[in-house]
Formats: C-alpha cells, sequence, structure tokens
C-alpha cells in the first residue's frame, strides 16, 4: 500500500470572502507549515473537480445552478445571515472541493493509501441539498460518501464530525439513512443551534446519528472520552467499509469561532482513535477540513492530525468492547444488529 495522501488545489485559493473568517489564508498557512515537515510523508495530488452526476447526487440541480450563477456576478450572500457568499471563482473552488473528497475515496477504497486528507476549502459540513450557511458551499464529506456508496462498492461509511459546529448539513443528507453513522461532537448553544443528543436520526436511519453537544469550555478530556467511550464503540459495531472525518480545528482553544479549549495535540490523539477504530475494522480513513480559523492554530493541529493519521502510535487508551460498555444501553438499542 502506498504513501498516505494529500489533496488540494490551487481554485481554492480563488474563492474569494472578503474581509470573513473563511479566507485562502487558511490554506497558505496550511501548506506553509505540511511544507516545513516535508509534508510529512503524503503523497500530494491535485483535487479534480467533481462530476455534476456526483454533485447532484446529495445536491438538488438548482442549488447548484445558483451557486453556479452566484459566482458568474461580483458577489453574492447565499443565506439570509450574509455569512456564505460567492463570487468570481467560488463555483470552481467548490466543485474542487467536492471533487478532492470523491478522488480521495476513490484512491482509498482501491487500496491505494490507508489513510488521505484534504486541505480544500470552502468547507462543506453546513451545506443541505437545497440550501446553505456557515461558509460552506458543497458538502463534501456528503457528496465523497455518498459517491463511495453509490459508485464505489461501499456499504456502510461512518462519518466523524469534530468541528467545534453541529454538522447539521451532513446531518440532515443522511437522517434517514442506515448506510451512513454520522456521529458529531459540537458545543452546545452555538450556531447552527443544531444536534442535540435526542436526534438519532429518523425512520430507517434511527440509531444512526449521534449528537453529543458539549458545554462551552470543554476540554480534551471531554472530547476524547466521548470519543472513546461512544462513538469509537459505536462505530465498531457499524463495521463501516469506509471512515471519514469531517475535520474542522475550530474547537481548538485559540479560535474565536468556538468557545472550547482543545490543543493541536488533542486533535492527534482523535485522530489516532479514529486511525485505530478503520485499522481494527479494515477500513480506509480520510479527513476533509472543514472549520478552524486561527492561523497557526489551525496548520498545527492539521499537522497533528495528519502525523497521527500516518502513524503507528496507538492513542493513550481504548475503551472496552462495546457490548460491555455503557455505550450499548445508551445507543445500542436502537440498532437491529
Ligand atoms: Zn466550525
Amino acid at each position: 500500500m502506498g504513501a498516505p495522501l494529500y489533496f488540494s488545489h490551487p481554485a481554492g485559493l480563488e474563492h474569494e470572502t472578503g474581509d470573513h473568517p473563511e479566507r485562502p489564508e487558511r490554506l497558505t498557512a496550511i501548506e506553509r507549515e505540511l511544507g516545513r515537515r516535508e509534508w510529512l510523508g503524503y503523497e500530494r495530488r491535485a483535487a479534480p473537480e467533481v462530476a455534476l452526476a456526483t454533485l447532484t447526487a446529495v445536491h438538488a440541480e438548482a442549488y447548484v445552478e445558483r451557486v453556479r450563477s452566484a459566482s458568474e456576478g461580483e458577489g453574492e450572500a447565499l443565506d439570509a445571515e450574509g455569512e456564505t457568499v460567492a463570487g468570481p471563482g467560488s463555483f470552481r473552488a467548490g466543485l474542487h472541493a467536492a471533487g478532492g473528497a470523491c478522488a480521495m475515496v476513490e484512491a482509498l477504497l482501491a487500496g491505494e493509501a490507508p489513510v488521505g486528507f484534504c486541505g480544500t476549502r470552502p468547507p462543506g459540513h453546513h451545506a443541505a441539498p437545497e440550501s446553505t450557511s456557515g461558509f460552506c458551499l458543497f458538502n463534501n464529506v456528503a457528496v465523497a460518501a455518498r459517491h463511495a456508496l453509490d459508485s464505489l462498492g461501499a456499504q456502510r461509511v461512518f462519518i466523524l464530525d469534530w468541528d467545534v459546529h453541529h454538522g447539521n448539513g451532513t446531518n440532515d443528507v443522511f437522517r434517514d439513512s442506515r448506510e451512513v453513522l454520522f456521529a458529531s461532537i459540537h458545543q452546545d448553544g452555538v450556531y447552527p443551534g443544531s444536534g442535540p443528543l435526542r436526534d438519532v436520526g429518523t425512520r430507517a436511519g434511527e440509531g444512526y446519528t449521534i449528537n453529543l453537544p458539549v458545554p462551552a469550555g470543554s476540554g480534551e478530556e471531554a472530547w476524547v472520552s466521548l470519543l472513546e467511550w461512544i462513538v469509537v464503540p459505536a462505530a465498531l459495531q457499524f463495521r463501516p467499509d469506509l471512515v471519514l472525518i469531517s475535520a474542522g480545528f475550530d474547537a481548538h482553544r485559540d479560535d474565536e469561532q468556538g468557545g472550547c479549549e482543545l490543543e493541536a495535540s488533542s486533535f492527534g490523539e482523535m485522530a489516532r482513535h479514529v486511525r485505530d477504530l478503520g485499522e481494527r475494522v479494515g477500513a480506509p480513513v480520510g479527513g476533509v477540513l472543514e472549520g478552524g480559523y486561527a492561523l497557526e492554530p489551525l496548520a498545527d493541529s492539521v499537522a497533528a492530525t495528519m502525523e497521527a493519521l500516518a502513524g503507528d502510535e496507538p492513542p493513550d487508551s481504548t475503551a472496552p468492547d462495546f457490548s460491555t460498555t455503557r455505550a450499548a444501553s445508551f445507543i445500542g438499542h436502537h440498532w437491529e444488529l
């Protein structure tokens, strides 16, 4: 199996947002740090544009057209708050961000590498099929998961969203589905306000959504213990053939978009748990960049994540088997496994 894979594209720098936290310098900071560390042994690949049919498996054609036409003008807000803007370069950046995630899952499921990471923007996890908000255009991770299920032979995809904000778009895309186990750890009481503990999915997908809001001020102990004792045991039971991380880094203590207390090394520890999970079920692991707005902490956290994914260091501790943990009583009763 080959080296870990890093996907990016210069189009990500052409999505201009003005005076805005989600800015091109995020990618520049990440790549400067990765370059300094010799790319941590990752093979760099270009993120291609997503095929339109792959994109419209998640997003309505009218929505895709709306993003395209907004990108032809001088700049236009796509949400009521005026925070999610598209201008010249935005549509193309969005196509490459979604396409990078799809190319990554193609390579991972073809056995070309055990792990990958997409250093792309705009982010995606707040984007719903017909609307968006929260700086996102297309839901990159959802499009990639759908692509894996529809075209690449995957039967079960596990998505962990560790951005400080709830991944409401991804949650909604897969809320009725048992093909995707979606787990989100996020700060309670902040944007977008969704993702309460009681939202466990609906209909056939009941029990296949895990929402774990944490209070402001939560640090590594809270985040990692939820991952270790609830999320990973559930994912082991789910037996995914692909693991994706909606990797936002705004739960870092120095990020003003969130109020949590993680360090760069905390993301490394979470990544070790996820990589360990992937190894235990024989599934490759791919990370897709979401938020993270404090440039240096973002770059350090991405590097810590990628280093942990590519390494072989075990996590500091792992919970015992699912059946013996409280996770079984927490969510297991929803499942017909
Ligand atoms: Zn976020």
